[in-house]
């Protein structure tokens, strides 16, 4: 099968991914595989190829959005048929003992794995996964409307609870690209009031369409103090900054795997009065049936833009050149 691997770290633009001929994996114990009809481009992804985040495997094929049909069921395996729809996401296996495991916050699980760091993810025609792990997706999505739900989707529902917003409260957002666009849609249906703080006039506009109470540039206050905002935007000049828009217990939180260094904070303006910074670290199974549950009762529908899976460089560039709004999918 043909499979695009992180070859050589480095500038998305000097090619850090190629593509191969590798064997189809073979389902082991507990896994199905996945034929991969489509597969979101996280900006995790570019992380990766970038170096940011160390590889931790060598040749790892990157992707953890992937949506795809059954097409062969290992031994012990009982949750899936041959021919179900299913989503692989970030999150891979926890080892299930550690303390944080046993009680309840797997997020934290000392022995993670992930889909495309540790593990083959979707930019390649098939993977495997362990189906405990896999989640069934909301009928209304197709294919490439359902990909971008999987990681931007979960870990961005997992953001904004962690942002702590209450009822009928104002929430900001800072940066607008694959994961805000969609919470923004739940945070407006559950009735929040939401200001998004981002630079580039695409998302500006995008932010606009979905009816967002306010749009401003990223260094912008906005038009009241924010009980709750998250941080989608890989800039850690911007903490300072979102502190300072924080009404009194306000909490930021950081949703990001990757953030540039955090400039010093002023106690006095940006933490007294107990504003609370915090961050986010991918997220339980129970977060994502949470979440893929409420985006399909309230119509979640990601803007997305298509692409060939064999422009994934191509794709990966546009993301990190910001050409596009929404969420990149890669398509076979
Ligand atoms: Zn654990
Ligand atoms: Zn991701």
């Amino acid at each position: 099968m043909r499979a695009w691997v992180v070859d050589r770290v480095g500038p998305i633009d000097d090619g850090p991914l190629i593509r191969v001929d590798r064997p189809e994996p073979e389902p082991g114990q507990g896994q199905v595989r996945v034929r991969v009809s489509c597969c979101g481009v996280c900006r995790t992804d570019l992380h990766l190829a970038e170096g940011d985040l160390p590889p931790r495997r060598p040749s790892v094929t990157p992707g953890h959005e992937v949506v795809g049909r059954v097409d062969a069921v290992g031994a012990g395996a009982s949750r899936f048929a041959v021919g179900d729809r299913v989503g692989v996401p970030w999150l891979a296996s926890t080892d299930g003992t550690c303390r944080f495991c046993r009680r309840g916050a797997e997020n934290l699980c000392i022995g993670p794995r992930f889909t495309g760091w540790d593990i083959d993810g979707g930019y390649a025609d098939a993977c495997v996964v362990d189906e405990r792990y896999a989640y069934r997706l909301p009928d209304a999505l197709d294919d490439e409307h359902a990909a971008p739900l999987l990681c931007s989707g979960i870990i961005g529902y997992r953001a904004l609870r962690c942002a702590a917003v209450p009822p009928g409260g104002s929430l900001g957002i800072y940066g607008f690209g694959g994961s805000a666009h969609i919470i923004v849609q739940v945070a407006l249906r559950q009735g929040l009031r939401v200001h998004v703080l981002t630079r580039g006039a695409g998302n500006r506009r995008l932010a606009a369409e979905l009816g967002v109470d306010s749009v401003g540039e990223a260094d912008g206050m906005p038009p009241e103090p924010l009980d709750g905002a998250v941080l989608f935007a890989p800039a850690g000049e911007l903490v300072p900054v979102a502190l300072r828009a924080l009404d009194r217990g306000g909490t930021l939180a950081v949703a990001g795997i990757w953030l540039s260094d955090i400039p010093s904070l002023n106690y006095e303006n940006e933490l007294f009065e107990e504003r609370k910074l915090r961050s986010v670290t991918a997220n339980t199974r129970a977060d994502g049936e949470e979440f893929l549950a409420l985006a399909g009762r309230l119509g979640v529908r990601p803007t997305t833009i298509g692409y060939p899976m064999a422009d994934a460089v191509q794709a990966l560039a546009d993301l990190a050149h910001g050409r596009f709004s929404g969420a990149a999918v890669l398509h076979n």
